[in-house]
């Protein structure tokens, strides 16, 4: 597709082929472990047709762009065109712009950007200035990467996660940016609260809440309870649209053997008085038949939880590779009944 911010068309969203006929599976996910799972569960199902709704509470300006860092994680793994070692950025990166931002001393210099990955900030952000929501933004970004999914942003609408801590200078409370918490700071303030800032007037992206009212089946893949999933989940009516799929709801731990197994997960739990293991988790997301979410939680296979009400089913769960996650993916179709 041609992309001209002049143009005063807008792009259509691409429309899955024999929608009707196939069956449809929604994924809530964040960044890296929302997209190891989606890689798996592509492998897993294939010719289903799956949504991924992805948390845009990372998102940030920098330099004048707009970045998306969870969605262009599950983009560029999708699409082939992750680094597979940092597990977020594109393979091959340089980091000319950076070091050149650097030496002009323009802040912030602490985020990672890369010489590649700058011309998906450039096109997206032309686009947006152009007046172009983020849905259909990511949609013309997917043309070049097919990742196999339909990629849905959770909300067109700006929401930006914002973590109030302790000024260790002053001593005062404050609320700074998610990402200076998780990459200038490495997540070592300790977070008071999590704050998501201008959800009161998000809503779900186009094509989120109709993907939920036609799902087969939702799974919460195992991405950060809080900041990935919880994000997600506190747009308002995405909670009610999710409940009112007609398939089982199904989540997978990010906790194995009471940590995160890559990550700083376990840096934001406590903030939600949520314990850091598998059953804290399932507890904190609770039963559907009891005002939770859940049908079924999958727990690794050296974890127990109790989790009343639910379906808790103890499987492996390490997405140690391609294989591993596609049985993995497997599995949370099993507790799903698809
Ligand atoms: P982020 O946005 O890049 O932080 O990624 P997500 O929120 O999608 O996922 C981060 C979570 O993935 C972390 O909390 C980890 O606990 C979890 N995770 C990463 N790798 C694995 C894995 O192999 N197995 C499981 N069960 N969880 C994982
Ligand atoms: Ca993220």
């Amino acid at each position: 597709m041609q992309i001209d911010p002049t143009d005063s068309r807008r792009p259509e969203r691409d429309l899955p082929s024999g929608t009707m006929a196939c069956m449809e599976i929604v994924v809530i996910a964040g960044g890296v472990g929302g997209a190891r799972f989606l890689a798996g569960l592509v492998t897993a199902a294939p010719g289903v047709t799956i949504t991924a709704v992805v948390n845009t509470g990372d998102d940030v300006t920098l330099h004048g762009l707009r970045i998306c860092p969870d969605l262009d994680t599950v983009m560029y793994t999708l699409g082939d065109g992750i680094d597979p070692g940092r597990g977020w950025g594109r393979r091959g990166e340089t980091w000319t712009v950076k070091d050149e931002l650097a030496a002009y001393g323009a802040e912030p210099t602490w985020f990672g950007l890369g010489d590649r990955d700058l011309a998906t900030h450039l096109v997206r952000t032309r686009m947006l200035v152009a007046g172009y929501p983020l849905s259909q933004v990511t949609t013309a970004l997917g043309e070049r990467w097919q990742p196999g999914v339909t990629l849905l942003p959770m909300s067109d609408q700006r929401v930006e996660t914002h973590v109030v801590v302790t000024d260790p200078q002053t001593g005062r409370q404050q609320a700074i940016h998610f990402q200076e918490w998780w990459i200038k700071h490495r997540a070592a303030l300790d977070p008071a609260a999590f704050v998501q800032v201008g959800v009161e007037d998000a809503r779900p992206a186009p094509g989120v809440v109709e993907a939920f009212a036609t799902a087969d089946a939702v799974v919460l893949a195992p991405s950060n309870p809080v900041v990935s999933v919880g994000t997600v989940l506190g747009v308002p009516g995405m909670r009610e649209a999710l409940l009112s799929t007609p398939g089982r709801v199904v989540g997978l731990s990010p906790i194995v053997g009471g940590s995160v197994v890559r990550g700083m997960a376990d840096r934001c739990l406590p903030a939600l008085g949520i314990e850091i293991s598998a059953e804290g988790v399932g507890r904190h997301y609770g039963a559907r038949s009891d005002g939770g979410l859940l049908d079924a939680w999958l727990v690794h296979e050296s974890d127990t939880a109790d989790v009343p009400g639910v379906d808790v089913r103890a499987v492996p769960l390490l997405m140690s590779d391609p294989a591993a996650t596609q049985a993995m993916a497997r599995a949370a179709l099993d507790a799903a009944g698809v």
